[in-house]
């Protein structure tokens, strides 16, 4: 559904403004039954070149390392058997989702079904797998992840046949970039001036569980639908391009603290820095910024100078 609505155009015409061709897809293809299966089998031989397997939610290995809880409809084959042999003869590898890149929601908890991702941290293809073009397994992670991220990725692989990817194999283009990044309400972040309550214009991170300071993304920058993101719309980031982000160890909505002090910190900042700041920022934030950052609506508009423009 994100990816749907990619650019202006939707994901297929966007694709093609980039010379790329849309071989198969399980709800946008014209295929389906066994014309869709003949292209995999085709795909399978080698009989028809695949420039980028891109696999969509989290692989389900069990029972046993079977995979028999996911077969493909009309095949009867495990998935999780198609998916080896396709990223052994495509060119390049991504997984869209931290479904596929990290194993996500499904891998949360008791694995009853022992779902993974596909390679990143113990996935279903091994640890030194490689595709043809040279490059790991592309981890285009986010739940959902933002559909520009999905076109680019795919667009630089086309234009220029490799991508620049992070430590945990995600595309550098949006994982140089923090979540936090941006966001509306920097402001009240600067002055930690913060929510109390779902509702609130302040800052999430102190009591509400953001976790955008730490997590990989330009979900602010770009946003979603020309507009909105996860902290537009008053929920706290959760962290979901990163590995694990399903299981925090506390609620989603809440802010962990020892002592008072979040358990998760801006990164690349020490916590005794961030104290200290913490603290020379509250000591400092104007009326305007405390009043509104408990409110729903603005409550005091900034001050207007008279005979001074703006
Ligand atoms: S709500 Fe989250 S993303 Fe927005 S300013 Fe605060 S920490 Fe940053």
């Amino acid at each position: 559904m994100s990816a749907l609505g990619a650019d202006d155009v939707g994901l297929v015409r966007a694709l093609e403004r980039f010379g790329i061709r849309l071989l198969l897809h399980p709800s946008l293809s014209e295929a389906s039954g066994a014309e869709a299966l003949s292209i995999l089998e085709d795909a399978a031989a080698g009989r028809l070149a695949v420039d980028a397997l891109c696999v969509e939610g989290a692989v389900m290995t069990g029972p046993d390392g079977s995979g028999r809880f996911q077969l493909m409809p009309g095949d009867r084959r495990p998935v999780a058997r198609w998916i080896e042999t396709l990223a052994g003869r495509a060119r390049h590898v991504v997984a869209v989702g931290s479904c596929a890149a990290y194993g996500g929601i499904p891998a949360s908890g008791p694995a009853a079904a022992d779902a993974v991702g596909l390679h990143y941290g113990g996935g279903l293809l091994p640890a030194d797998f490689r595709a043809a073009g040279g490059l790991p397994v592309i981890n285009v992670a986010g739940c959902a992840p933002h559909p520009g991220w999905l076109v680019e990725t795919l667009a630089e692989l086309a234009l220029s046949g490799t991508c620049a990817l992070d430590s945990q194999g995600r595309p550098r283009f949006f994982a140089d970039h923090l979540a936090h990044h941006g966001c509306g309400r920097n402001e009240y972040y600067e002055y930690k001036a913060s929510a109390a309550k779902a509702g609130d214009r302040g800052c999430l991170m102190e009591n509400l569980g953001c976790k955008a300071t730490q997590a990989p993304g330009d979900c602010n920058l770009r946003r979603w639908n020309g507009y909105g993101s996860c902290t537009d719309a008053g929920f706290a980031c959760v962290g979901c391009t990163t590995p694990g982000f399903q299981d925090p160890g506390a609620p989603f909505q809440e802010t962990a603290k020892i002592a008072g002090i979040p358990v998760g910190l801006p990164v690349d900042m020490p916590k005794a820095w961030f104290v200290a700041l913490a603290a020379l920022s509250k000591s400092a934030t104007p009326q305007r910024v405390r009043a509104n950052a408990r409110a729903d609506h603005i409550v005091v508009p900034p001050a207007r100078r008279p005979g001074k423009t703006p």
